[in-house]
Parts: structure tokens; C-alpha cells; sequence
């Protein structure tokens, strides 16, 4: 952002052009004397202060009311009520950033901004506050008690409804990154388009209840977009409305103008309306995320970081094919570590683990892009490649058989060497898929690691191999 806690004259220069630009974009929304259609002003310094935890002090709250009190000195003759209304402003910025800054600390940055709820009763308790303050300011003790109340009930409407639309996009929005965009599909507006359909429905029919015909649309765009633009069409939407009603395009009552109460009742309406496609997308947000963390660890093995016995399944199914050729075999070695056990008795279980971390972390080395690398449990392991011939395949488990003999592993002080066996099978997948090709291997692997044990260790055995071997 272009604020910084070391540049304080930035800050306050920065601050004081905001605070200026959106007085000016809300006082050029007046409808009546004193009261806006809309007073973005309040929500955006808000978000701002909240954003930026470090200009929460009063040295910059003050930069922020002059800036105020400086506007109206040059556009209005307000006198000393300018003071008192522009105070009302000062109150809902600090009491909504503080009581989301508070909140902020008790979570984790990712979740804090996001809590819909939050954001809700913090509108609600500084538009109290802060119209309250205003409304009472601007109509002076002798007042009729009726005037004052109607003045409160537009003003609060009017501070809660823009808080709780604008901040949630205020407070999410960031730059996007061009390059990670996903490609466009038409199928991808579709959310969008409902969105403007519904509200055209509203203008069409009318009354109090076409004010949620969006609702549904909306709840699309929280399962379809990013939480971000869902808020952004979240708060247009309600924008929208608020200025459809306010103009009687969208006509909830027969008498025009509108009175007060029911500018009111409509502003509070799609607040409330605005906060549940939120809630459903901070929701499937959460999922998606948990989605994300659960699959990432029944996908990888968690010690060796190499892919799980599922994992490499799911690899089989979706990686695999796209570089796995017609014609080519599929080769599938099984490896276990020999004598494994009396690396854990002489030097104990954690030893143990850090030799199986590194001893992976070879495989993938000399296995690189040539195939999938897996741990089936214990000190076993699975390469699964695609090669053109059962020779290259052997050729890369003897590599590996090489490699792991020549490594000196460290733990501690300690140098240890380690062997590995080696069960090797092939086949060109004619019918099969892959996946019901690298069971069947599998289980063929299995018994010549099998005989790769009973002969004596660190050796690789495979059909043609074998018989190699028993020829010599
Ligand atoms: P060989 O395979 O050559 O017949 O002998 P081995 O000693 O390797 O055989 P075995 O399969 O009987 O023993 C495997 C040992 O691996 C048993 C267990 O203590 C150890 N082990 C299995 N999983 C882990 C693990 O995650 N961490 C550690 N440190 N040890 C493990
Ligand atoms: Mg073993
Ligand atoms: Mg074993």
C-alpha cells in the first residue's frame, strides 16, 4: 500500500487526500441538506485504518478530521455543526477499524478480514454511535423529537448499509496478478449474469420483497468466484438497489417520495441480504482450503515428502497418461532397504527416520522425470517409469542400486551405508489402464524382490534378469 510506518509525512499527506477526494465524491451524492445518498468516506477510511494497523494514532485520526472539517469550511456555511457531524464521521472510522483490529489479533491473517460476522456487528455498534452523535449534533437539544429520530434512522441506515456493503471488498481487495488468471469461459459469467437479471426482475415487479430477488444469484457468485469478487458484485448490487429504491425505479411503496422509514427499512434489508453470500463464500473458501490441506497430506508421504500409496494412485490416473506413450512399457520397481531394522536398534528410530528421508530424497534424484516415486509403508519404496525398453528399466533400478551403495548417509557424528533390493517388472499396457497395469506389476515385483533377497541383498532381479543370473 502507499502507506509505511517509517514514512509519517506520506502517511498524513496520504490520509488527507483520501479523507478529501471521498468527502467530495459523498457530498457531491447530497440529496437533502446535510444527508448523502451514500457516505463512502466512513467505510473506506475504516478499511484503510485497518489495513494499515500502524496508523491507528491520533496524530493521524486528527489529520483525518481536518481534512473534513477544512472541506466544509470552503463548501459550506456549517459554523459549528460542521465540527459535531464531522466528529460522528471520526467516531465510526475508529470504532469500527479498532474493534476489527481487535478482533484481528486474536486470528490468524488469513481469516480475520473475513469474518463476516465481525464485520456485521462492528457496522452496526459505529453507525449506533456515530449517527447518534451526528443526528443529535445537527438538530440541536430543541429540537422536536421526531425529526431527530428520522434523522438518526436515515443516518444509521445509511452509515451500517454502505459499512457492511463497501468493507468486505474494501478490506479484501488486492491488485490481481494478470499472468495466474484463469483462461475465460463463457460459462464463467453466468453467476454474473443472474446477478443482473434478478435486479432487473426487481425493477419490473417491485415491492418490498423484490429487493432479495438477487439473493440466490448472489449465493452463485460465492460458490463460483473468489471471495473478493464476490464481494465486489455483493456491494454494486446493493449499491444498486439502494439507488433504484431511492429513485423510485424499484418502487416498494406507493407514496412518493419516499419517506425515511422505508429508505430505511430497504437500506437494512440488503444489508442484511449482502452479508449472506459472504458468509457462503468465507464458508466455501474454508472448505476449498481444507479440501486442499487434506489431499495434500494423504497424497505425500509425510516423512520422506515423496508421494503416498494413494498419491501415487492419483498420479497414475491423471499425471502419468499425458507422457506415458502407446507403445512404451511401463516398468515398476519395488525397493526395500536391507537390514533395516538394525539401523534402528543400533542408533535408535529417529536415525532410522532421517536415513529413510534421505535415502528418498536419492531416489527422486536419480529417478528425476522419468517416473513417479512412492512409499508403500515401512522401508518400502515403489518407482513406477514409462521407458521404451525393459533394459532402460533396469538400467535405471542398477542406477539407484549403484547410487544408494556408494551414499554415505550422516546422522549425528555417524557415516552409515546402506544397501537396497530391487524386484523389477514390465509390460506394454495393451487394454489395461495404467493403474490396473502397475497392480499387476506390482504384485510381479514383489516376488523377485523376494528373490533378490534370498540371493544374498543389494541386487536387482527382474524376468530376463533372473535368468541371467541363473545362467552364470
Ligand atoms: P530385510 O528387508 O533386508 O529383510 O531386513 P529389514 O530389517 O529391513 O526387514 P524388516 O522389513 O523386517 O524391517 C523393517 C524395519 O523398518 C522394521 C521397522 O522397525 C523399520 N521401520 C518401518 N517403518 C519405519 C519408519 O517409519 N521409521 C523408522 N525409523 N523405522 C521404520
Ligand atoms: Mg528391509
Ligand atoms: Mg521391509
Amino acid at each position: 500500500m502507499f502507506c509505511s510506518p517509517e514514512k509519517r509525512l506520506a502517511n498524513a499527506v496520504s490520509i488527507f487526500v483520501i479523507t478529501t477526494l471521498f468527502y467530495f465524491f459523498g457530498a457531491s451524492l447530497r440529496l437533502i441538506d446535510e444527508l448523502s445518498l451514500f457516505w463512502p468516506l466512513n467505510a473506506v477510511l475504516a478499511a484503510v485504518f485497518v489495513r494499515c494497523p500502524f496508523l491507528n494514532r491520533p496524530v493521524y485520526y486528527f489529520v483525518c478530521y481536518s481534512a473534513m472539517v477544512v472541506y466544509d469550511a470552503f463548501t459550506t456555511n456549517w459554523g459549528w455543526q460542521s465540527a459535531i457531524i464531522n466528529l460522528s464521521n471520526m467516531v465510526f472510522i475508529i470504532v469500527v477499524a479498532r474493534l476489527l483490529l481487535r478482533y484481528s489479533r486474536t486470528q490468524d491473517e488469513s481469516n480475520w478480514a473475513l469474518n463476516a460476522f465481525n464485520l456485521f456487528y462492528a457496522c452496526l455498534i459505529g453507525a449506533i454511535l456515530s449517527s447518534l452523535l451526528g443526528s443529535m449534533g445537527s438538530t440541536g437539544p430543541s429540537s422536536d423529537y421526531r425529526q431527530f429520530i428520522s434523522l438518526f434512522a436515515d443516518w444509521f441506515s445509511e452509515q451500517f448499509s454502505t459499512g457492511v456493503l463497501m468493507m468486505p471488498f474494501l478490506l479484501m481487495a488486492k491488485w490481481p496478478q494478470w499472468s495466474k488468471l484463469p483462461a475465460f469461459h463463457l460459462s464463467k459469467i453466468y453467476p454474473l449474469v443472474a446477478v443482473v437479471v434478478s435486479v432487473m426482475a426487481s425493477v419490473v415487479i417491485g415491492g418490498a420483497g423484490s429487493l432479495a430477488f438477487p439473493l440466490p444469484a448472489l449465493i452463485w457468485c460465492a460458490i463460483r468466484y473468489p471471495l473478493p469478487i464476490t464481494a465486489l458484485i455483493t456491494f454494486l448490487t446493493g449499491g444498486t438497489e439502494i439507488i433504484l429504491v431511492a429513485n423510485s425505479i424499484v418502487v416498494i411503496h406507493h407514496n412518493v417520495p419516499l419517506v425515511v422509514t422505508e429508505m430505511f427499512s430497504a437500506r437494512l434489508g440488503i444489508a442484511t441480504m449482502a452479508i449472506c453470500p459472504l458468509i457462503v463464500s468465507v464458508s466455501v473458501d474454508a472448505i476449498n482450503r481444507l479440501i486442499q490441506q487434506t489431499s495434500l497430506r494423504a497424497d505425500y508421504d509425510y516423512l520422506t515428502g515423496v508421494y503416498s500409496r494413494s498419491g501415487l494412485y492419483e498420479a497414475l490416473k491423471t499425471n502419468m497418461p499425458t507422457k506415458h506413450l502407446p507403445n512404451q512399457k511401463l516398468c515398476v520397481m519395488l525397493l526395500d532397504i536391507d537390514y533395516f531394522k538394525r539401523i534402528n536398534d543400533s542408533y535408535g528410530h529417529e536415525c532410522g527416520d532421517v536415513v529413510l528421508a534421505a535415502f528418498a530424497e536419492q531416489l527422486r534424484k536419480v529417478v528425476g522425470d522419468e517416473g513417479l516415486v512412492a512409499r508403500l509403508g515401512g522401508e518400502e519404496f515403489v518407482v513406477a517409469c514409462s521407458t521404451c525398453t525393459e533394459e532402460k528399466g533396469l538400467a535405471i533400478a542398477e542406477k539407484i542400486r549403484q547410487t544408494v551403495e556408494l551414499t554415505a548417509f550422516r546422522y549425528q557424528q555417524q557415516t552409515l551405508f546402506i544397501t537396497v533390493s530391487i524386484g523389477l517388472a514390465t509390460v506394454t499396457p495393451e487394454k489395461q489402464t495404467l493403474l490396473d497395469a502397475f497392480n499387476s506389476l506390482l504384485a510381479e515385483a514383489d516376488k523377485y524382490l523376494y528373490l533378490s533377497k534370498r540371493n544374498g541383498r543389494n541386487q536387482t532381479s527382474t524376468a530376463s534378469y533372473k535368468e541371467l543370473a541363473l545362467n552364470s
